[in-house]
């Protein structure tokens, strides 16, 4: 057994998951550890991960960055949502806002009111109770109200940001608080016959780097999880098919709104991301269903303007590693799994991943309790993203032969139970407490077509006429209030600007 303290962390890899590890672990455990990271400048990084979710700000609040500085160095855009475009049907766009739909109205969910007056006749959609959805749709911006009775306070943001630069800027944050890097390829992996724990990485300098516990966040190859430990993989793949990315910047046409889009293709679909400087744009698809090339021809004949870049192809597999730890290793980011980023969930499981090793960090003594709850708490995290990505793909009417197959496919028994419930009469259940709440599901369901036969009966007890004033008082309100707020993209410029 590896002496009793935990004194050195290694980490393999220098993409977004490598420095924010090493940052998220300097800020916590400051000088009780010895940081060493490892990356190779001529392997490179996936770079591509550049749209999130809100709980990045959290992430970026424990490390104490300052907004303006983070948007400034890594040329971000505020996000409010994702916009679906063409999944329910060809010619539909829905969006999938941080935040509720409509205020609190009591006892039962507001969307179970707006079923009621729905099936009276009500024809307004409910996007338009819905404060993120109608401020990003007219591109405009501002940090929510802290007043929580103000409609303004009912949503959340993210970030658009690009990867690299955030990267970039994470390493000078660790490098400050003492972690060491170093540019070189590891060349070989030590394990300690005894126990099979890992005893050291050996460079391509021939240097031996020996530590307490290793980080592996080298990336789809898995450096130390699989090639050395074997941890194993277990596909999703028969959910999740697309295999393979392509990507390409290019420069903007239109002022970035505070939305990334996802528009379905033919073999899967495409996502465009706004930053300050430039546009992200690529096509997640399925081998199966297109060649490499076709689907970057469609990428390209798709750009609004001249790619900055060539064409970057990336291949995955949906999926876990079967022990996210294991030993004396943590894997962490595209080592420990992938989902595709169709909700842009990666970044955050990375935070997870970041929070449950912190929380569990290594005493030394290497107790395998901590292995173990580590690994169920990010099954879980995985899982609960898996079943709500299966929902796009299984809540559609598009035609096509890549559609028709996953219409038509098996789904994981916890969706199948919420989709039950939800189409009886709109009951919204969030399996095992899951990373997306309830306006989250209510806007793929709403959005792609699903819907409940009946409503809450609860809901029939208040007076129809007056919840339709209070409806329309809402509506206009949200949309008085959105009108009056900044351009998104002036919002940006001024909170960035220097001085
Ligand atoms: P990588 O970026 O691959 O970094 C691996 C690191 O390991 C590199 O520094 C490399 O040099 C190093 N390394 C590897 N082998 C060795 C070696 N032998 N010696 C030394 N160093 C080595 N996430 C989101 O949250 N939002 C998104 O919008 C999003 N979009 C995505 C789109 C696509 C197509 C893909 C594939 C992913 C997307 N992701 C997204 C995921 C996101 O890109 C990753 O989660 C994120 O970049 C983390 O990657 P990583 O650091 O784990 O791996």
């Amino acid at each position: 057994m590896p002496d009793s303290t935990v004194r050195t962390v290694v980490i393999v890899g220098g993409g977004t998951a490598g420095w924010m590890t090493a940052a998220a672990i300097a800020q916590a455990l400051g000088p009780h550890v010895a940081i060493r990271l490892v990356e190779s400048s001529e392997i490179g990084t996936v770079g591509v991960g550049e749209a999130t979710i809100p709980h990045i700000r959290a992430f970026n609040a424990k490390l104490g960055l300052d907004e303006a500085e983070f948007m400034r160095s890594t040329q971000a855009t505020f996000k409010l949502g994702i916009e679906f475009r063409d999944w329910g049907r060809p010619g539909d766009s829905y969006i999938h806002p941080f935040g509720a739909f409509g205020p609190d109205l009591g006892e039962i969910g507001f969307h179970q009111h707006w079923l009621r007056l729905r099936a009276e006749g009500l024809e307004t959609s409910i996007e338009a109770f819905s404060a993120p959805i109608v401020i990003s749709r007219l591109g405009r911006f501002a940090h929510p109200s802290a007043d929580p009775r103000a409609l303004l306070s009912t949503f959340s943001y993210a970030y658009h940001f690009d990867a690299g630069l955030y990267a970039a800027f994470l390493r000078r944050y660790a490098e400050e608080r003492g972690v060491q890097r170093t540019d070189a390829r590891v060349a070989d992996v030590r394990l300690r016959g005894a126990d099979g724990f890992i005893d050291a990485i050996v460079l391509d300098t021939g240097e031996q780097v020996s530590g307490d516990l290793f980080v592996d966040c080298s990336g789809f190859r898995g450096l130390l999880i699989e090639q050395a430990l074997k941890a194993g993989y277990e596909s999703w793949a028969h959910w999740l098919p697309c295999d393979r990315a392509v990507a390409a910047p290019c420069h903007a046409q239109e002022p970035a709104t505070p939305l990334t889009r996802s528009t379905a293709l033919d073999a899967g679909w495409a996502w465009r991301i706004p930053l300050q400087h430039r546009v992200g744009n690529g096509y997640v698809y399925c081998s199966d269903f297109i060649s490499d090339e076709e689907a970057e021809a469609t990428l390209l004949s798709r750009l609004e303007s001249e790619p900055l870049a060539d064409p970057r192809r990336l291949r995955f597999q949906a999926g876990r590693r079967r022990k996210q730890w294991s030993r004396n290793c943590v894997a962490i980011g595209l080592s420990s799994g992938f989902l595709e980023p169709l909700e842009s969930t990666s970044i955050y499981l990375i935070q997870a991943a970041i929070g449950h090793l912190i929380s569990l960090f290594p005493d030394g003594s290497w107790d395998p309790v901590d292995e173990t709850e580590f690994n169920r708490l990010m099954e879980l995290e995985l899982e609960r993203v898996r079943d709500f990505l299966i929902l796009h793909y299984r809540a559609t009417q598009r035609p096509g032969a890549f559609w028709d197959a996953r219409r038509q496919m098996a789904i994981p028994d916890s969706l199948a139970y919420k989709l039950a419930l939800f189409e009886e009469r709109g009951a919204v259940v969030r399996y095992k407490d899951g990373l997306f709440q309830e306006p989250s599901w209510l806007a793929v369901y709403f959005g792609q077509h699903v819907s409940p036969t009946g409503f809450n009966p609860l809901s029939a007890g208040l007076p129809a006429e007056a919840l339709r004033r209070e409806f329309a008082g809402i509506e206009q309100a949200i949309r008085r209030q959105a009108e009056a707020l900044q351009p998104h993209e002036s919002y940006v410029a001024q909170l960035c600007a220097v001085g």
